[in-house]
């Protein structure tokens, strides 16, 4: 493996075991802020919402081009803490009911001490319930996180896939942030955006727009987990995707990004990627195009989406709702990095004759056929 392949893959490890939920996104912000520090070459600077928005410190009239990931990822935050072992928790993030049953929590303190518990109601209209603390804790307070209990032996590298306690989208901002470092030298035009609470709604997301965070001429490539189904497993390559549950993304940014990426396996051999749609939730592009910004996505396919198992067993299967940590494909990661690194210094670029230009042509050659 190369030592950006080792880097890279690190940076992954360390961002996806992070505790982090909607509001309360200051450890990722604080590793970010790390990285920062060492690249004399990033401006940092945070968004009214406190989202984070990195720069290259060379100035250039290229349209910029925004690669965005959000740095949430369900979980829990801690209400109130009373004086036996009892915690009021808030869930924040889409997963269904079953799955909290008697569920195993980890939560953290603000010394990023561990403190378990078991989940002994939960009321899904609020979203809110009560943790039982294994031991009594002196040193939790409200506005603590926390999140499902994993055991140390199902976290990891397996068969070429991370299983971490949030690749959604932790994974995403890694291979934002590995693109944002192979090509802001010859391409400072392209910038990062890492959006906060987006799993209550793109709450950080439609902040930006609302804000001006980002320039109206802007283009934004949203990096983003997609729940993996059949016809897009786990380990099938990174996705052009074109839309989600709610919409289509911007049909011309979409049609260059797949020019881009196509030439790019072109010249690849054995490459995987694909185009879809994946609808088995909604993108922060959905959010950016519908205030007018042109967005589209690459997304990776993404296991136990939401740290749920078997959505099935919800739906009337025979097996109960367990958690567990999400898991993708380090070849998809890596392709992710790749087709970025590619696709964001090339975006606007003249060369390729555009779809109605091809379409043109073939008329043209063939319209006889009608006469
Ligand atoms: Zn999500």
């Amino acid at each position: 493996m190369s030592v950006k392949t080792d880097r890279n893959e690190q940076w992954l490890a360390e961002l996806t075991a992070l505790p982090t939920v909607a509001g309360h996104e200051d450890r990722v912000v604080e590793w970010i802020e790390r990285w920062v520090t060492r690249r004399k070459d990033v401006r940092m600077t945070r968004d009214s919402a406190g989202n984070v928005v990195l720069k290259s410190t060379v100035r250039t009239r290229k349209t910029p081009v925004y690669l965005t990931a959000h740095i949430d990822h369900p979980g829990f935050v801690v209400t109130s803490v009373d004086r036996s072992r009892r915690v009021g928790v808030e869930f924040r993030g889409g997963v269904h009911t079953p799955y909290f049953d008697d569920a195993r929590v980890d939560l953290f303190d603000g010394d990023d001490r561990v403190h378990r518990g078991t989940v002994t109601e939960f009321d899904h209209k609020t979203s809110t319930g009560s943790v039982r603390l294994d031991r009594r804790s002196g040193s939790l307070a409200a506005g603590d996180i926390g999140r499902w209990a994993f055991a140390s032996r199902s976290l990891g590298v397996r068969n070429g896939r991370l299983h971490a306690a949030g690749c959604d989208d932790l994974a995403g901002a890694a291979a934002v942030l590995a693109a944002f470092d192979d090509v802001r030298k010859n391409a400072p035009q392209v910038r990062v955006l890492l959006t906060r609470a987006e799993e209550v709604g793109f709450i950080g997301a439609i902040a930006a727009c609302k804000a001006g965070t980002i320039p109206e001429r802007a283009e934004l490539i949203v990096v983003e987990n997609s729940r993996a189904f059949a016809a897009y497993p786990v380990g099938s390559g990174p996705v052009v995707r074109v839309g989600d549950a709610s919409t289509a993304f911007d049909r011309e940014l979409t049609n260059q990004v797949t020019r881009l990426v196509r030439s790019y396996a072109d010249g690849h051999e054995g490459f995987r990627w694909q185009r879809k749609l994946m609808d088995g939730g909604s993108c922060e592009a959905t959010a950016f195009g519908a205030y007018g910004y042109r967005a589209t996505s690459l997304s990776l396919p993404l296991g136990n989406y939401h740290n749920m198992v078997d959505i099935d067993g919800v739906r009337g299967g025979s097996r109960p709702a367990r958690v567990a940590p999400e898991f993708v494909s380090l070849d998809d990661f890596h392709g992710l990095i790749e087709l970025l690194a590619h696709v964001a210094p090339r975006l606007g670029e003249a060369g390729e004759a555009s779809l109605l230009e091809r379409l043109d042509a073939i008329y043209e050659s063939e319209r006889l056929v009608l006469d």
